[in-house]
């Protein structure tokens, strides 16, 4: 069962892409405060890379054949740290539905806990280091909790509830990870920008689902 199908998937991961897009110059505008400026524009490369590559997905390919094609696409564009960091969280979330056709609110759920933990076991930074997992985490906490009888739709919604309230906290941390780690507690005060791009991809998501 479950609503998601491959295609409707595909769908959701082309409007992620749309709006880390549309959301370029803010992303860059984040880590022109914390980092050297580039987040928008690597994030671009990679989703514009990830949805050239959809648009040559098979009609028939499964939502973990998409991923693994999505993660190929994003190693191969982009060079910034979150290169292979999405790309293990796309291999890990296809991979945790790989017995799947379509996608109920469990499934959802599981695609999202094993995307986090792609980027937990990839990058190594624990929650509180001001990082995206900053987002992720919340997120998968509330998709998890809404998926124990809620719909695909409930689980997306928390999913980028928690994230819009991760990001926000971010503000308050201090970076122990990546390029602003270097500023220490000058990084106080300031959203990480990877928190944002995270918000945005979910928030996406379910604007594509709603459809
Ligand atoms: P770069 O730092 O190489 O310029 P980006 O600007 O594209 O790469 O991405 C920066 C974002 O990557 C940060 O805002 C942070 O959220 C995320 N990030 C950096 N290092 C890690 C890590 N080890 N684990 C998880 N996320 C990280
Ligand atoms: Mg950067
Ligand atoms: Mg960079």
């Amino acid at each position: 069962g479950g609503v998601i199908t491959p295609q409707i998937f595909r769908h959701m991961m082309g409007r992620a892409g749309d709006e880390i897009i549309a959301h370029r110059d803010w992303l860059s505008e984040l880590d022109g405060v914390i980092g050297d400026g580039d987040h928008g524009v690597t994030m671009e490369i990679g989703w514009k890379a990830v949805q050239a590559a959809l648009d040559n997905a098979p009609e028939d390919e499964t939502i973990e054949g998409s991923c693994k094609r999505m993660a190929k696409a994003f190693l191969d564009a982009v060079g910034a740290s979150s290169g292979p960091l999405y790309a293990t969280a796309f291999l890990r979330a296809g991979a945790a539905v790989g017995d799947r056709l379509n996608l109920d609110a469990a499934a959802l759920a599981a695609w999202l806990a094993a995307a986090l933990q792609g980027v937990r076991d990839r990058g190594r930074a624990e929650p509180g280091d001001k990082t995206m997992i900053d987002a992720w985490v919340p997120a998968v906490q509330a998709a998890q909790k809404a998926a124990a009888n809620g719909t695909e739709h409930d689980v997306i919604n928390a999913a980028r509830n928690g994230a819009e309230t991760g990001m926000k906290a971010t503000a308050d941390l201090e970076s122990r990870r990546g390029r602003s780690a270097k500023l220490g507690a000058r990084s106080v005060g300031h959203i990480d920008p990877g928190a944002a791009s995270t918000w945005v991809t979910l928030r996406a998501m379910a604007s594509a689902l709603e459809e």
